[in-house]
């Protein structure tokens, strides 16, 4: 099964990932963590890629379809797949349906998590990770029971993303608004597209996924 969750930055499309990939023996594509992981490393992609995303804005689709074709092909056979951040503008979403059907591959779902944009950016700028094995916190909603120590792993290591910060967010919703909400008529037309309210409760977004996942 191979699945695209939509919606704007910080509506819960990588926490969501996360739960159905632990829940199903499926892979999150996501191209967000895989440019941040090229920038880390300092390759050609992400020195490309780093003032762009530091911007707020979007890396070229042919860097971003590159990344998700050599994903695709090192998978297992018969791995579904959650497409989280990819994606993003029309031509895309066009490569994408050549990089699916060249593979043999069949998109059975678009989940568009709905949010209200007023409370995405005081969701997106107090949140943050645990830096060794990811598990999210957040300064007002989810602090660790301990504090300053990791309540999955014990680490007392955090990270906070660069482009986190209000400015940036702004821009990236701009950006949601202008070129990736336009794709969703793409997908409406081919009847896959399920809307799933991101303003619930975490563990309630996952329920109305697992539904939809399990038909
Ligand atoms: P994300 O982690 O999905 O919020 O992505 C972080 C940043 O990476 C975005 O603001 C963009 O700069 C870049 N990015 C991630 N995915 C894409 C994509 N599919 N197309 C273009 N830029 C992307």
């Amino acid at each position: 099964m191979d699945i695209i969750l939509l919606g704007p930055p910080g509506a819960g499309k990588g926490t969501q990932a996360h739960r159905l990939v632990e829940k199903y023996s499926m892979v999150q594509l996501s191209t967000g963590d895989m440019l941040r992981a090229a920038v880390k490393a300092g390759t050609p992609v992400g020195l490309q890629a780093k003032a762009v995303m530091e911007a707020g804005e979007l890396v070229s689709d042919d860097i971003v379809s590159a990344l998700i074709c050599d994903a695709l092909d090192a998978l297992d056979e018969g791995t579904g797949v959650i497409f989280d951040g990819y994606p993003r503008t029309a031509p895309q979403a066009h490569s994408l349906d050549t990089i699916l059907s060249d593979r043999g591959r069949v998109l059975d779902h678009v989940i568009e998590l709905e949010v209200n944009e007023e409370a995405l950016i005081d969701r997106i700028t107090g949140r943050f990770t645990c830096a060794n094995c990811g598990a999210g916190y957040h300064d007002r909603y989810k602090l660790p029971e301990m504090e300053g120590t990791c309540d999955r792993c014990g680490s007392t290591e955090f990270k906070r993303r660069k482009d986190d910060n209000a400015e940036t967010v702004r821009q990236r919703m701009v950006e949601y608004r202008a070129k990736t909400a336009p794709i969703l008529p793409i997908y409406e037309e081919r009847d896959v597209v399920t809307r799933v309210d991101g303003m619930d409760d975490m563990d309630s977004v996952t329920e109305s996924l697992v539904k939809v996942v399990e038909g």
